[in-house]
């Protein structure tokens, strides 16, 4: 995969935060070999902050549990949780120390029948699926053990199965996702034979569990490469066992607006979202936005090209599928469910109205509103067409800040209409109506005044005046109303430069 290979630092000695090596310093102390392992190597030689700290060791679950005062263990891999309650940093707070082991058949290709504890680190380093990820290194002594030239690898940028390439795929088919997942991370190329492998083996991801498909498939999709490792997972075989609607696209010629087919726009939508760093929902809705249109594609003979109508509420129905099928949760599906629902809404902000663009924040909801504005403007440029002008777009915003701003109503008192009648001991009727509209203004006039107390004592008042005096009030009160809406629709368009 192209992209900016990092090379590793020279020189191996790391600053090493005191949480990690307390850890390993304790288990030496106690006896024991201790190292760090895996992605957390990787990343200190590439010179990258460690998302999260593995330690290797001889000893065994219960040894490593009397070893430290706070500990879980809840798996099947004698990986043991030691707890830091010392610390603010997330990276820190449980650091994950598991048995050297020796994984034995993998019958059903998705995960070990068995796991064996070893007293050896070379029987662990041998387990390990990339060359990369199999460099132990000791903290204290400030060394490598790297039986499979992992650190070469890294320094040229290769991602090389350890052991018999084929073999090792068809022990557990996710290291094939995984392989591509790092070479997306990390901008390496996958080497020649471990390529090949990953493409006779690919079909072993079937057979592999959605949850562990998902996990690597996000880290895909959130690095800086997304499009180009989905382009390879295509051509080596895995996509299809990952989003194979997404494939349905390749070749799917759009109408004269578009230049690109749709998997190509899709894709293209995707590397403008993670061009721009956007989250995860966003990266997603651009990737499927357009996935219903290849069933949803009609030639019009009065246009003279292709249509998609309804390819929003197809493509929503199916991206819900894709996600349900991997085992997204159902907050995040629903969010890119709706993105991908509404990303056909019209802009054009010389013809829409106020109450348009009212339905469109209720239909996508206020939470999503400017996620949705982000897959347009990913959708453009994915499309090949430049960005929406400044203006337009400035002026579009400005209509989502109109109508998201809280209604100035009655609604905003810090006192209703049930607790005006208890204070001023009168039954229901237009009364009482007219006094929380007189409160109004006069919180209106002084926001101060919005409090409990003095919204009582100033009822309390009111409640002395005639019918004809409060309605006289009411009027005012609505014309006042009225002036603080216009007041705030011109601040709002000011501060997007749109008066
Ligand atoms: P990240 O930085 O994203 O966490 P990572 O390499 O640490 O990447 P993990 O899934 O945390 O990935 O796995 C930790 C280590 O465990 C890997 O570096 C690798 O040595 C080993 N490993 C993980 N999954 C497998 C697998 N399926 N087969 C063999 N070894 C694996
Ligand atoms: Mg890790």
């Amino acid at each position: 995969m192209k992209g900016p290979a990092k090379r590793p630092v020279s020189g191996t000695k790391f600053e090493i935060p005191e949480n990690v090596t307390n850890i390993t310093q304790t288990l030496k102390r106690k006896g024991f070999e201790a190292f760090l392992i895996g992605g957390c190597v990787r990343d200190l030689f590439l010179g990258n902050k460690p998302k999260d700290w593995d330690v290797t060791t001889n000893a065994i679950p219960d040894q490593i549990m009397a070893a430290f005062e706070k500990t879980f263990y809840e798996n099947d891999y004698g990986t043991v949780g030691v707890v830091n309650e010392d610390t603010a940093d997330e990276t820190l707070k449980v650091i994950e120390v598991t048995p050297y082991r020796i994984e034995s058949v993998y019958s059903d290709k998705r995960r070990p029948d068995s796991v064996t504890f070893s007293k050896n680190l070379e029987d662990d380093l041998k387990r390990r699926d990339f060359t990369i990820n199999a460099i132990a290194y000791d903290c204290e002594e400030q060394k490598t053990v790297d039986l499979y030239g992992g650190l070469a690898d890294l320094s040229v940028g290769i991602i090389r199965a350890v052991g018999k390439a084929r073999e090792r795929f068809a022990e557990d088919a996710l290291r094939t996702l995984r392989a591509v997942r790092l070479s997306a991370q990390l901008g390496f190329e996958i080497e020649q034979e471990t390529k090949k492998a990953i493409a006779e083996e690919a079909r072993g991801l079937g057979q592999i569990s959605k949850e562990r498909i998902r996990d690597e498939f996000i880290k895909v999709i959130e690095s800086d490469r997304p499009a180009e490792a989905l382009t390879l997972a295509r051509d080596l075989g895995l996509l299809k066992f990952i989003i194979p609607d997404i494939e349905k696209g390749q070749g799917v010629k759009q109408n004269q607006a578009h230049s690109f087919d749709v998997w190509t726009h899709l894709l293209k939508t995707l590397s403008h979202a993670a061009k721009k760093e956007m989250a995860l929902p966003v990266r997603l809705a651009a990737l499927f936005h357009d996935v219903g249109k290849p069933d949803t594609r009609r030639w019009s003979e009065e246009k003279k090209d292709y249509t998609f109508y309804g390819h929003d509420v197809v493509g929503a129905r199916i991206t819900a599928k894709i996600l349900k099928d991997l085992r997204f949760p159902n907050d995040l599906a629903d969010k890119v469910v709706k993105l991908v629902r509404w990303h056909m809404f019209f802009s054009d902000t010389e013809q829409i109205t106020n109450s348009a663009v009212r339905r469109l924040v209720m239909n996508v909801g206020k939470d999503n509103v400017w996620d949705l504005m982000n897959v347009r403007a990913c959708d453009r440029i994915g499309t090949g067409r430049p960005k929406e002008s400044p203006y337009r777009l400035r002026k579009y915003h400005s209509m989502i800040d109109e109508v998201m701003r809280d209604p100035i109503s009655v609604g905003m008192l810090k006192i209703d209409g049930a607790r005006i009648m208890d204070v001023i001991k009168e039954p229901p009727g237009p009364r009482i109506g007219f006094i929380l509209h007189a409160l109004l203004e006069e919180v209106l006039d002084d926001p101060k005044k919005n409090e409990p107390e003095i919204l009582e004592k100033m009822a309390i008042n009111m409640a002395g005046l005639s019918e004809v005096e409060l309605k006289k009030i009411d009027v005012g009160a609505k014309e006042k109303k009225e002036e603080e809406e216009e007041r705030v629709v011109k601040e709002i368009r000011k501060k997007n430069w749109v008066e």
